[in-house]
């Protein structure tokens, strides 16, 4: 529920109504429903389409994402915005060789979903604004976090200068990877950089995408074209598009025409020709892991916790099984009478996500890696890859089931 005015205390401060943040706090109101818990959620941003989060990016969701979005009630409401991936095409630039992973051989509805940011934006907000069980205070930034024996003390920045000062007992931070607040507190995080950029864009094209998610890995990096609806009349894709970063600034201010020839250069002509391209925007890429995810009374969720390479559309889609492990914690937790910010509860926590987290960063890693260079082993290494996947129906059955984040699911049910 939107409000003006704060509490001096609460037993879950919320930083960060981003796509994780407002993703957790809806988890969060479901898993705590009834249980006089006190939930803050602060976002810095008014406008949705300001937010890092809600920008003009679109996002592959998992199919496990999916479940867990069905499991939070927001399914219905997402699903009128989100195209189904039918079928998943990853091969090779100038080499032999690609996977080829289909819904029906896999058993389910869709391989995932793309939808794009600003459409989630909209869906969880709406329910944020709804949850009874949440005081969500917007725009309000926090300035200042300090650790006390009980929690955190948190200094609120709100609308016309207001600072209010408030107590909790659990701090989640989910302000994103640039996090000020996680540096000011001395948590550091262990950073590869690839050199490389991403550039989005919306794209249209001559033929039906007909379901299908492309990727093509290329010696500067893979292009992914994402299926999304049709409008007005024009077969649209996201394209995710990565090149070596010092190239980035001059690919992106290309004019229009020149933008798509060189795209169709990398990409080919599996959509046919390239007709039409919509706001670009750049995002340097890297590996960032903090070295730290709990303190007593603080833990950190999305990619203040971890950011990944997009490559494997992976962020999001761990952010919320990380998103929905916390809350079963904390309701754990909360049932058992134990207090929110005790070691042991985030430590339990901790102990549910790790082997998620490990095989999901090294999973999207080694294919950044082994996906973007000339070097011969590896070309060989990628091209026997893409045609033992494809043959071996174990391996096959492995790499899709990582790709649409159910393994972890399977493994955080057992
Ligand atoms: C090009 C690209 C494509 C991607 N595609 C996919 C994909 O297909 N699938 C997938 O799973 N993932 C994908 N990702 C990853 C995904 O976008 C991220 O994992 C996700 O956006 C992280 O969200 P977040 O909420 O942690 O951070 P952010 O989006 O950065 O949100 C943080 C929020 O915190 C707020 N905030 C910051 N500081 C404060 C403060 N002091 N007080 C209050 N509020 C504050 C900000 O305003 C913001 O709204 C992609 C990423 C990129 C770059």
């Amino acid at each position: 529920m939107r409000v003006t005015e704060v509490q001096e205390h609460y037993d879950i401060v919320l930083i960060g109504g981003g796509l994780v943040g407002a993703s957790f706090a809806c988890g969060l109101a479901h898993a705590l429903a009834g249980q006089g818990v006190r939930i803050l959620v602060t976002e810095a941003i008014e406008s949705l389409q300001a937010s890092p989060s809600f920008d003009a990016r679109s996002t592959a969701l998992s199919y496990g994402s999916r479940q867990i979005y069905d499991e939070l009630g927001l399914w219905n409401e997402l699903s009128t915005y989100a195209t189904a991936i039918e079928r998943i095409h990853v091969s090779d630039r100038g080499h032999f060789g690609a996977v080829r992973i289909d819904r029906d051989e896999m058993n389910v509805e869709a391989l995932g979903y793309v939808v794009e940011n600003r459409h989630l934006g909209l869906v969880l907000n709406g329910a944020l604004e709804q949850a009874q069980e949440i005081d969500y205070l917007c725009p309000a930034r926090i300035s200042n976090l300090t650790p006390t024996a009980e929690g955190y003390t948190v200094q609120v920045l709100g609308q016309n200068d207001s600072v209010s000062t408030i107590h909790a007992d659990l701090v989640v931070l989910a302000d994103g990877g640039k996090s000020a607040l996680s540096q000011s507190l001395g948590i550091t995080s262990a950073v590869t950089r690839y050199e490389q950029s991403a550039i989005i864009a919306n794209v249209a094209f001559a033929d039906s995408h007909c379901g299908v998610a492309y990727e093509r890995f290329t010696d500067s990096g893979p292009v992914a074209v994402l299926p999304l609806s049709t409008l007005a009349g024009d077969n649209r894709g996201a394209l995710i598009w990565t090149v070596a970063a010092q190239e980035a600034a001059e690919i992106v201010a290309l004019p229009e025409e020149e933008f798509l020839s060189r795209l169709q250069e990398r990409f080919g002509h599996r959509l046919g020709i390239f007709t039409k391209c919509g706001a670009r925007g750049t995002y340097p890429l890297s590996l960032s892991v903090a070295r730290e995810q709990i303190r007593p009374g603080l833990v950190l969720l999305g990619n203040v916790a971890h950011s990944l390479h997009p490559v494997a559309g992976q962020g999001l889609n761990l952010a919320l099984r990380d998103a929905q492990a916390l809350s079963a914690s904390l309701a754990n937790a909360q049932q058992q009478r134990q207090p929110l910010g005790s070691m042991a509860v985030l430590q339990e926590y901790v102990r549910r996500q790790k082997s998620d987290q490990e095989a999901t960063i090294d999973f999207s890693h080694y294919m950044t890696r082994l996906f973007s260079t000339n070097h011969p082993a590896l070309v060989w290494a990628r091209k026997f890859g893409l045609f033992s996947i494809d043959l071996i129906p174990v391996f096959k059955r492995g790499f899709a089931r990582q790709a649409m984040g159910l393994a972890q699911r399977a493994i955080q049910r057992a």
